[in-house]
């Protein structure tokens, strides 16, 4: 077994129920080696998960504590966690693209706004893959998908002048990065930060789908074949869409909402007793 995945996740979830060559274990390994060199514990951590791909095959995975949400209601259960858990417990989300950008996106906002302190990581498969491979918030415009059969004719979020994380940051995010998931120390080094971050923090990292995208859109089972052709993506666009590295940091630039909460609240309570 991977050390990683000794140290910090649940014996009986590994190996992953993930298809064989799927690129969403090289965002999970991200993830741990980022937890490993801050050294935290799996006690430290309270681990949830959306649903599809992502959420599925990380699902209740952690050795520390774990919750999960229906699709695109993870942000809410976590604001209530936020509110109700100490603040040195950190709260690490693990979603999907469809979960975040497109069903949660508006609960993921709010989060955004109110700067919770939250690390949410979004392994973006580029569509929903785990019913069977449509197209998504995130899918390269062109690409034949189960619900494109003439090709996707939108572009999605990177593509049409309209990044998620420009959004993002306007709401009031105050960590965001993109990466791909065949990026190493640049990637972990964004999930570090956005683990230390006290606030909204987020880490776009793009996988490459080896069954439903490589099938349908790529017309190809080579994972080779597949991995050439993300690698090639990236960086045919680099400095337009699939830019890579930290997008924003504005790292404990405004308070944090529980904080806030907390202490105005103890402050109007005090104000009460004391007429
Ligand atoms: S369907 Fe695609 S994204 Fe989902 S586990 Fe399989 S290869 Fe990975």
């Amino acid at each position: 077994m991977d050390r990683l995945a000794k140290k910090y996740l649940r014996p009986r979830k590994i190996p992953s129920t993930a298809c064989s060559g799927c690129g969403l274990g090289q965002v999970q390994k991200k993830v741990l080696l980022a937890i490993e060199q801050l050294d935290l514990a799996p006690e430290e951590v309270v681990w949830g998960t959306g649903i599809g791909c992502a959420g599925r095959q990380s699902f209740n995975i952690w050795k520390g504590d774990n919750f999960a949400g229906t699709h695109g209601r993870v942000y809410a259960i976590a604001a209530g966690l936020r509110v109700a858990l100490p603040e040195d417990k950190r709260i690490i989300l693990f979603a999907g693209d469809g979960d975040a950008f497109g069903i949660g996106f508006s609960h993921l906002m709010h989060c955004a706004r109110r700067n919770l302190d939250l690390s949410i990581i979004v392994a973006d498969n580029f569509g929903y893959q785990s019913t069977g491979g449509q197209y998504g918030y995130t899918t390269p415009g062109g690409y034949v998908t189960d619900s494109s059969p003439y090709g996707n004719h939108e572009g999605g979020w990177l593509q049409k002048g309209i990044d998620i994380l420009a959004i993002l940051k306007e709401a009031g995010a105050t960590f965001l990065a993109r990466h791909s998931s065949l990026e190493g120390p640049a990637a972990v080094a964004s999930i570090r930060k956005a683990i230390e971050n006290r606030g909204f923090s987020l880490v776009h990292i793009i996988y490459p789908c080896v069954t439903h995208f490589g099938a349908v859109s790529l017309k190809s089972r080579d994972k080779e074949e597949i991995f050439r052709w993300f690698e090639g993506l990236f960086k045919e666009n680099a400095g337009l869409y699939f830019k890579s590295g930290v997008y924003h940091d504005g790292t404990n630039s405004r308070p944090e909402f529980a904080a806030a909460l907390k202490a105005w609240t103890k402050e109007r309570q005090e104000e009460a007793q004391h007429g």
